[in-house]
C-alpha cells in the first residue's frame, strides 16, 4: 500500500482529536453536546468533497452518505463509527503526541509530571519500537472512536483515489455512543440501508466482537407515607426502607464485582430516597437471552411483592431493553462474520474473538435488524488518558476496512 495513505489517516485523526466532542450524560438533547455537531460539520463537507453522494447531515447530527458502488451486483455494506468522546471528568480538549516506545517508562507531561508506567501497563510491551500516539495525561485520547472516522474516511479517499472496485458503501456517523449508543437507535435504517454493517470501535489488533451483553434497566420510584416519628406507629411508610429491601432479594453474588467472562449481572447502580419518596435504578446485563429474559422477571417479582408488602406505598417500575446481543440477531446467514475472520487470514492478522461485558452501536443496529459486528480500531486503554493507539495497528485496521470492502465484492 501506498504510504501516503497513511499519512493521511494519521492527519485525519490529528485533525478530528482536535474537535472537542464529549458526550454529556445528563444532557436531554441528541446530540448531547455542540462540539459533536462541530465534528459533524467538518465530516459532512469532507464527504461531500470527497464526492460521496446523499451526504446528510440530519438536526441530531447524525451524518450518513453513500458512496455507490462501481459494480452493480456486489452485497452493499456499511461502516458506522461514533463522534463522541467518552466524559469520564478529563479534560475536553485533547493534545495527542506521537512518542516512539522503547521499553521505558514514557512521559506524558512534563508539567504536570504525568508518566505512562509500563508496570501498570504492560500491554504496551507488544508494540516496543512502535510509534504510538498518546495523550498529555489530561485526557482520552478519543481514538474511541476518532481512530474509526479517520480510518473510514481513508478507506473512502483510497478507494475513490484509486478507482478500486466496490459495491455500496454506505457511511453513518452518530452521535452519544457513550451515554446509551442512543445516536445509533436514532439512525434511519431506511436511509443507512446496507446489506450489512461493521463498527470500527475498541480495541487492540485483531479483535472481533460479535457477541455483547443483553441490557436493560429498571427504574423503581416509591412513594411513602410521611408522618412526624411521634405519631408515626402504624401510619409512617418509609420508601428508603422499601427500596433496600427490594435491593437485598438480588443475589450478592450476581453483580459486576463479583462475574465475568460470560456470567450476567444485575448492577444496582442508584439509589436515592428522602422521607416521601425512593428511586431505585437498576442495570441487567446478560450474554444469554434466556437467562436475562429470567433476571428481568426476577426484577418483576421481587417488586410485585414489595407491592404486595406495602399497600399504603405507592409503587411504580418500568423494566427496558436497551440494546441486544449482536450474536442472537444472526440468523443462518453469517456472512458479515465469515468476511472479518477471512480478511484477517488475508492479512496475517491473529483473529481474537471477544465476547464483550457491554454494547456497541451495532448491539442497537442488530435490535433494528441490520447485522453489525465490530472489529478493531487498534487502540488500548480506552476511557482513560492513559488511552494510546500504536500506528502500526492503526494502519492494519485500515488495511482490514478495505479487505473487507475487496473480500465483499468477490463475494456476491
Ligand atoms: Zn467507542
Amino acid at each position: 500500500m501506498n504510504k501516503d495513505i497513511y499519512d493521511f489517516q494519521l492527519k485525519c485523526f490529528l485533525r478530528y482529536a482536535n474537535i472537542p466532542s464529549q458526550s454529556n450524560a445528563s444532557s436531554k438533547t441528541l446530540p448531547s453536546s455542540e462540539g459533536q455537531m462541530n465534528l459533524a460539520k467538518v465530516l459532512a463537507n469532507e464527504l461531500k468533497e470527497l464526492g460521496l453522494q446523499n451526504v446528510v447531515l440530519n438536526d441530531n447530527s447524525i451524518v450518513t452518505a453513500l458512496l455507490k458502488g462501481n459494480k452493480s451486483d456486489a452485497h452493499s455494506i456499511g461502516f458506522v463509527a461514533h463522534l463522541d468522546t467518552v466524559n469520564v471528568g478529563l479534560s475536553d480538549s485533547v493534545n495527542p503526541q506521537i512518542i516512539k516506545y522503547e521499553g521505558k517508562d514514557v512521559l506524558l507531561n512534563e508539567k504536570e509530571n504525568i508518566m505512562f508506567k509500563v508496570n501498570e501497563h504492560p500491554e504496551i510491551n507488544d508494540y516496543l519500537n512502535d510509534d504510538i500516539i498518546f495523550t498529555d495525561g489530561t485526557s482520552v485520547l478519543g481514538a474511541d472512536n476518532k481512530a474509526a472516522i479517520a480510518t473510514i474516511m481513508s478507506m473512502l479517499k483510497h478507494i475513490i483515489d484509486n478507482n478500486i472496485e466496490h459495491g455500496d458503501i454506505h457511511i453513518a456517523f452518530v452521535p452519544d455512543e457513550e451515554i446509551g449508543l442512543l445516536g445509533a437507535k436514532e439512525l434511519d435504517l431506511n436511509i443507512f440501508s446496507p446489506d450489512f454493517a461493521y463498527t470500527v470501535d475498541c480495541c487492540g489488533i485483531g479483535e472481533i466482537v460479535y457477541e455483547t451483553f443483553n441490557a436493560g434497566s429498571a427504574t423503581i420510584n416509591i412513594e411513602g407515607v410521611t408522618s412526624h416519628p411521634m405519631s408515626a406507629k402504624g401510619v409512617l411508610v418509609n420508601p428508603i426502607l422499601i427500596a433496600i429491601d427490594i435491593s437485598n432479594n438480588f443475589d450478592r453474588k450476581e453483580t459486576p464485582e463479583y462475574t465475568e467472562g460470560k456470567e450476567g449481572y444485575i448492577w444496582i447502580q442508584g439509589i436515592k430516597g428522602n422521607q416521601r419518596t425512593a428511586e431505585l435504578n437498576l442495570n441487567i446485563r446478560d450474554h444469554d437471552k434466556n437467562l436475562y429474559t429470567l433476571k428481568k422477571e426476577k426484577i418483576k417479582s421481587v417488586i410485585e411483592k414489595a407491592i404486595k408488602d406495602n399497600p399504603m406505598a405507592k409503587i411504580d417500575y418500568s423494566i427496558n431493553d436497551v440494546y441486544g446481543n449482536i450474536s442472537d440477531s444472526i440468523k443462518d446467514d453469517k456472512t458479515a462474520i465469515d468476511v472479518l475472520y477471512t480478511a484477517m487470514k488475508n492479512l496475517n492478522i491473529n483473529p481474537k474473538t471477544i465476547s464483550m461485558r457491554g454494547g456497541t452501536d451495532g448491539s442497537a443496529l442488530s435490535v433494528k435488524g441490520l447485522i453489525t459486528p465490530n472489529y478493531f480500531t487498534g487502540a488500548l486503554n480506552f476511557h482513560s488518558m492513559y488511552e494510546f493507539l500504536p500506528i502500526s495497528s492503526f494502519n492494519r485496521s485500515l488495511d482490514m476496512t478495505l479487505e473487507v470492502i475487496k473480500i465483499v465484492l468477490n463475494k456476491s
